[in-house]
């Protein structure tokens, strides 16, 4: 689903870090690299982040957000923007 705000185990805050990571694995470096630049150490918070599936996409037609067409057209033009 969203990548969780914070580690399961340590508490470290870690969403705002996974968009910095996904962009450093697009940019070819290796996840070890991209932890390290990061500066995520733990291993839970490793597990965390690299054990994370986003499924966001898959449940939006299932929510409220299909009832505003507007939205969910700039939502999708975003997620594969994004994902090319
Ligand atoms: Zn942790």
């Amino acid at each position: 689903m969203l990548i969780p705000v914070r580690c399961f185990s340590c508490g470290k805050v870690l969403a705002p870090l996974y968009p910095k990571f996904l962009e450093l694995i697009r940019s070819g470096k290796t996840p070890k690299e991209a932890f390290e630049e990061l500066g995520i150490d733990r291993y839970c918070c490793r597990r965390t982040i690299m054990s994370h599936v986003d499924l966001y996409m898959d449940v939006v037609p299932f929510g409220p957000i299909v009832n505003r067409p507007a939205r969910l057209k700039k939502l999708v033009q975003r997620y594969f923007k994004d994902n090319k």
